[in-house]
């Protein structure tokens, strides 16, 4: 008899955007004519830089000639491409991560589910709260977690991001192994200063715990003072795993290509004590479970880095950074106190009622999609997230509709 994973049983009814792509959905049938505006899923928007087409296109060239054709690449990623990133997006940073640390991906989101695979099944797991909600429903699936009462995992250690610590949790008063951390957040867009993510590395050594940093939107950080890195803190190598993506830094969502940083000298414990190598846990995973990120998309990846790369990206995000201000600026500008949008796409407002509610009166009363802050968790109730990802137009037009519509 084929058993299933009785762990999916315990996921909660509704994938967030499912639930907003029903209500997105009944509305656009029932008003056929209303002119939607979507400020709620994450996407890019704007197309991909020139540099990175011409570097696709080079490779797609180069694979119809018999002579640089190219089949199976190496599982971790090309050379080219884990070198530039090791020396682009580390090393010239001060942290000390070699091209070999390096494993190219076709996503973070892939990267920060598998991950987990290395791990034992009673980990005490903390995990933000609100947060991106991969984290939570892949420990569930690997059943780490009981069942779900009031919208809360049992057995989950929840980090909780509050305005009261500046949506930057503390570490905890207990002991837990495996923590989650985003920076620049999604949802609240908020981002850590190097003294608090030094106070997780002191913590993750003390306890001989395992950070797990997603820094899916380093690119959006502009203050100098904010680290785009965990390894930018010293000891952070012996605790801490790094996720990158290329999806919100250049445009790939639909393309795909992220990496995982995995420093060599990073341990766990067998239950003896005795230590085992991440790395090399992972290079046997990867290179078992996954055959690489296609030749052309690589080649695009690496134009990231280019002088013209970095410049036509950069100004990607400097376009998507304004719209964050538009709109930030624009909930202020109507009372509504905010995070996020100034170092991230992202800004987190607090509604001061229920999240769906606000949500529902949004769509309904200006045609505007955001992102119910409840979806994301608990501490999420009372906060909605507006995405800055869409045009200039579109936000203008926006955020004249929202304004319309809660002044009205
Ligand atoms: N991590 C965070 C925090 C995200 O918000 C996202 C995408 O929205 C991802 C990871 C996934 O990125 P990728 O497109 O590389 O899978």
């Amino acid at each position: 008899m084929i058993l299933a994973n009785e762990n999916f049983g315990k996921l909660q009814a509704s994938y967030l955007f499912s639930e907003i792509a029903k209500r997105v959905n009944a509305y656009q049938t029932a008003n056929p004519d209303a002119s939607v505006i979507r400020l709620g899923i994450g996407d890019v928007t704007l197309p991909l830089a020139p540099a990175c087409v011409a570097a696709m296109h080079q490779a797609v060239d180069e694979m119809a000639d018999e002579k640089t054709f190219r089949g199976y690449g190496p599982e971790q990623g090309y050379a080219f491409l884990r070198e530039v990133i090791a020396e682009s997006d580390y090393r010239a940073r001060g942290c000390n991560i070699s091209p070999s640390e390096i494993f190219v991906s076709d996503g973070s989101k892939c990267d920060c589910a598998n991950i987990q695979e290395l791990f034992s099944e009673e980990l005490r797991v903390a995990i933000p709260d609100p947060v991106y909600p991969v984290y939570v429903d892949t420990n569930v699936m690997a059943g780490r977690t009981g069942e779900a009462v009031n919208g809360r995992y049992a057995g989950l250690h929840y980090l909780e991001s509050t305005a009261a610590n500046g949506f930057v949790p503390p570490p905890p008063a207990e002991a837990v192994d495996l923590i989650y951390l985003c920076f620049p957040n999604n949802p609240t867009g908020a981002t850590a200063t190097g003294k608090q993510l030094r106070a997780w590395v002191d913590y993750a050594k003390a306890n001989k715990a395992l950070i797990l940093f997603d820094a899916a939107y380093e690119a959006f950080i502009r203050d100098p003072e904010i680290p785009h890195s965990i390894y930018e803190i010293e000891g952070a190598r012996d605790c801490a795993i790094e996720f990158r993506s290329f999806s919100k830094r250049a445009g790939f969502t639909g393309i795909r290509c992220a990496f995982t940083v995995v420093p060599e000298g990073l341990k766990a414990y067998r239950r003896d004590g005795t230590e085992v190598c991440l790395h090399q846990m992972w290079n046997r995973r990867h290179t078992t479970k996954f055959n690489g990120v296609s030749y052309p998309v690589q080649r695009a990846a690496a134009a990231v880095y280019t002088p013209e790369g970095l410049s036509q990206t950069n100004a990607q995000i400097d376009y998507y950074l304004e719209n964050a201000k538009i709109i930030r600026e624009g909930m202020q500008a109507l009372g509504y106190t905010c995070v996020g949008g100034d170092n991230s796409p992202y800004i987190w407002v607090n509604v001061r009622e229920d999240s769906w509610a606000f949500f529902d009166r949004l769509l309904h009363e200006a045609q505007i999609v955001t992102t119910p802050g409840a979806g994301f968790g608990s501490c999420g109730e009372g906060y909605i997230r507006i995405s800055a990802f869409n045009n200039r137009e579109k936000v203008i037009e926006a955020m004249g509709r929202i304004k319309a519509a809660l002044t009205r």
